[in-house]
């Protein structure tokens, strides 16, 4: 399809929670199209995550985002979802026999800002989760704010406002060729070629090669493989929290139909479509089996996906200054749905109302 007669305000490339959350909040003010190369948008990341929302997650830069992506988790628009989209989870960090330290530093960094967090005994981790091996463990914490993302009630909740906004998404769409001319991009894709004034970069592990097509060198961003796995768990355990080793090698949470499992890897790779190494899924179940005294007997399903790191761990957004009209939103690492509404709108005040984007996210920093 060819359209090039009416230039778009915006064509955003990549319809990943990045992608669809700030066409959304664009397309309450501008004419945008969404140009996503698979069949089907989030069908990488965003598609593959742990669907958690942790305000003391990775550094004082993603905690803000998060808390400033609160409100509209829980008070999300009337007509965005009939659905609450954050439940209650809860989260347990644990400190294996010889990483008391590490757990003290662990609270110390978060309990400042992050008030439910609270030291709890080995008995009291072991009482919330009771297939955690006492004599393995030295110490624990507790954070009640832990919640689930509704995840596909959220991407569906962009969607639908997208759509309601006049905004268009269009799959099967892959950007080829950016070329400026004039005042605005013509945009070649797999389904034809569009005219748009401003385009936003929001290709998730493919960003520099989206750069790339606009003549731009890459940024300092590493796509970092995560693996998952699923194993059957007791039915008792779909309302326990999530446990965490404070060394970041493990997580196991429950998710239908048993207990989601990873090993925490960060395997540097290109873009692609990831799929789990059967030495990360070993790495996995042992950590697990070391921990736990809860056996099981087959993996019901594995996956990974990739997470795009900038090299000092926050988002990268802005217009880039070496190309007119040519707007990063990338580097959502492991935090991309929980931050998402705050990013999503951050692009569009900056887009339509000129707002400036902090100094600590915005892309100038690299160029
Ligand atoms: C196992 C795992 C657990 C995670 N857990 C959490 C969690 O609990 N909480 C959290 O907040 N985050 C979590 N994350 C991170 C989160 O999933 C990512 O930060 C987020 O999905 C990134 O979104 P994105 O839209 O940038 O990327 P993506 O979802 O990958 O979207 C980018 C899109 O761009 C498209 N694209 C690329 N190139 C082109 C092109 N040339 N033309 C058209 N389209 C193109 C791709 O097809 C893709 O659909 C997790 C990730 C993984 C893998």
């Amino acid at each position: 399809m060819s359209d090039t007669s009416t230039p778009y305000d915006i064509a955003v490339i990549g319809a990943g929670v990045a992608g669809l959350s700030c066409a959304y909040f664009l397309s309450q003010h501008t004419r945008v199209v969404i140009l996503e190369q698979e069949d089907q948008p989030a069908f990488h990341s965003s598609g593959r995550s742990a669907a958690l929302y942790i305000e003391g997650l990775e550094n004082p830069v993603v905690s803000r985002l998060t808390k400033q992506s609160k409100e509209f988790f829980t008070t999300p628009p009337p007509s965005f979802t009939q659905c609450p989209l954050l439940h209650p989870r809860g989260g347990v960090t644990i400190a294996e026999l010889d990483d008391e330290s590490k757990l003290d530093k662990f609270l110390e960094t978060w309990s400042p800002t992050n008030p439910d967090l609270v030291r709890i005994s080995v008995d009291e981790a072991v009482a919330k989760v009771p297939i955690l091996r006492k004599d393995k463990l030295s110490g624990a914490a507790y954070d009640s704010s832990w919640q689930s993302i509704d995840v596909h009630e959220l991407l569906m909740g962009f969607q639908r406002g997208l759509r309601a906004n006049h905004g268009e998404l269009r799959c099967n769409a892959k950007v080829s060729k950016l070329s400026r001319a004039s005042s605005h991009w013509i945009i070649e894709t797999s389904a034809g070629e569009l005219v748009a004034n401003t385009v936003v970069n929001a290709a998730g592990a493919w960003a520099n090669d989206v750069a790339a097509l606009a003549g731009l060198a890459p940024l300092p961003l590493t796509a970092m493989r995560r693996t998952a796995v699923i194993i059957p768990a007791p039915a008792a355990a779909k309302d326990w929290p999530m446990v965490h080793t404070v060394n970041n090698n493990l997580y196991f949470k429950p998710e239908s139909p048993g207990f989601m499992v990873s090993p925490q890897d960060e395997t540097p790779s290109e873009a692609m479509d990831a799929f789990a190494e059967e030495l990360d899924v070993a790495i996995a179940l042992d950590r697990f089996s070391q921990i736990t005294d809860h056996s099981f007997s087959t993996v019901l399903s594995q996956w990974a996906g990739l997470r795009t790191f900038a090299s000092d761990r926050h988002p990268v957004l802005g217009f880039d200054p070496r190309c007119e009209h040519f707007f990063w939103l990338a580097g959502q690492g492991g935090y991309g749905v929980q931050t998402s509404p705050a990013l999503g709108s951050l692009v569009s005040n900056a887009l339509n109302n000129n707002a400036e984007i902090p100094a600590d996210i915005r892309v100038s920093r690299f160029v």
